[in-house]
């Protein structure tokens, strides 16, 4: 890759100044945008306006024109449309072949992509493909005014540092980007924009795999991500008992449950719970932590939730120093005391 990549920067036909705008993937799942791509679009918005240049919404699907409204409501400026049957679930060919055949075509300065299970698949053969860089994961993005260039910044190192990372040789500078960690716009449905139509040729790409069928798992999906409220419990819980405590107070509270490693680590709890690095990166209103120490790494998962308050028996736990409101005491004391005083409002 590292020859190929040399090759097209020697290539005279690639020239840098050839790429402009920016582009964010519009994960859709069985005809609806996935709550990713709004903030995309809210963090593609000002990296656009910033280089002055179009944001750019691709919308693969099948049928999924009339979505392309939304899109405009959220930010977008022109949707770019791939619809075909082939593209009715997300596979990795038929997705990897329309997308690169549309950054092919009109060349995007910079490709954003939700770090989910499809962007994970999809981002890094993509940027193989058409010989780019990609930086995984990211927490932050901003535009270097002179070079213009995208800062891509993410954790490195076990989360011990944040390293910003540069794609200065090379088009489009991708980045898949962390859920939960940009803010969507409050959507406009007043706001139009263009659709530009891009044909799937069916025939010209390879197809390896079938969607025979699409089974929803039964044990019950935790939408950590879009949660508005998180009651999340770590070591100090002690056990998968207290968690049904922190259930209670979840349920009252129209919330979910969330976990640090050490919680998931000890099976008290699935690992689908876990907030931190190596989990979900979440940004409710209201994140209560309970038992958990405050690592670097569980930080790293929720720190931009709005109101943090943490519960823990030790008064110098690092979890206080992120926390908004504290409470000295045993969770096991200071929870159901909680839960009553829920009760009575
Ligand atoms: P502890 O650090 O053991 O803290 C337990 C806390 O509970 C203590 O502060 C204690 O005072 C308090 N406590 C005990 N009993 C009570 C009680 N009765 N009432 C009130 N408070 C009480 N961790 C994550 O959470 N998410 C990740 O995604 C993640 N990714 C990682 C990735 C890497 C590469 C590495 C190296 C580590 C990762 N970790 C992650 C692990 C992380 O470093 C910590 O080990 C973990 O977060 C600790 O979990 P904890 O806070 O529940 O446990």
């Amino acid at each position: 890759e590292a020859i190929s990549r040399s090759e097209k920067v020697k290539d005279e036909n690639f020239s840098l100044e050839d790429y402009k705008g920016v582009w964010v993937f519009a994960e859709q799942r069985q005809g609806s945008i996935m709550n990713i791509a709004f903030e995309l679009l809210g963090e593609g918005r000002k990296l656009a306006d910033t280089l002055g240049v179009e944001l750019g919404a691709v919308l693969i699907g099948d049928k999924v024109e009339e979505k392309a409204q939304e899109l405009f409501a959220y930010g977008a400026d022109v949707v770019y449309l791939i619809d075909h049957p082939e593209l009715k679930n997300y596979r990795t060919e038929p997705y990897c072949g329309a997308l690169e055949k549309a950054i092919n075509a009109y060349k995007p300065e910079i490709v954003l992509i939700g770090a989910t299970n499809i962007g994970r698949d999809l981002g890094p053969r993509i940027a193989g493909r058409i010989h780019t860089g990609l930086t995984a994961d990211c927490t932050e993005l901003a535009i270097d005014p002179e070079q213009r260039l995208l800062l891509q910044t993410r954790p490195a190192f076990g989360g011990n540092i944040m390293a910003t990372i540069l794609c200065p040789n090379t088009r489009p500078q991708m980045a898949t980007v962390r859920p939960g960690v940009m803010k969507k716009m409050i959507p406009d449905y007043c706001r139009t924009g263009k659709i530009v139509e891009i044909t799937y040729d069916a025939a010209a790409v390879k197809v390896r795999t079938a969607v025979r069928e699409i089974v929803r798992e039964t044990s019950r999906i935790v939408n950590l991500e879009e949660a508005q409220v998180i009651v999340a419990g770590g070591r100090g819980v002690g056990g998968p008992e207290g968690f049904k405590l922190l259930e209670e107070v979840a349920a009252s509270l129209g919330g979910v449950v969330g976990a640090s490693r050490a919680a998931v680590d000890a099976g008290w709890i699935p690992a689908n719970h876990q907030v931190g690095q190596t989990g979900k990166t979440v940004h409710p209103k209201i994140y209560i932590a309970c038992g958990i120490s405050g690592a670097i790494q569980h930080v790293a998962g929720m720190q931009h939730s709005d109101i943090i308050i943490a519960i823990n028996k030790n008064p110098n736990a690092p979890i206080f120093k992120v926390a908004d409101y504290g409470i000295v005491g045993d969770l096991y004391q200071v929870v159901p005391l909680l839960i009553e005083a829920l009760k009575e409002s």
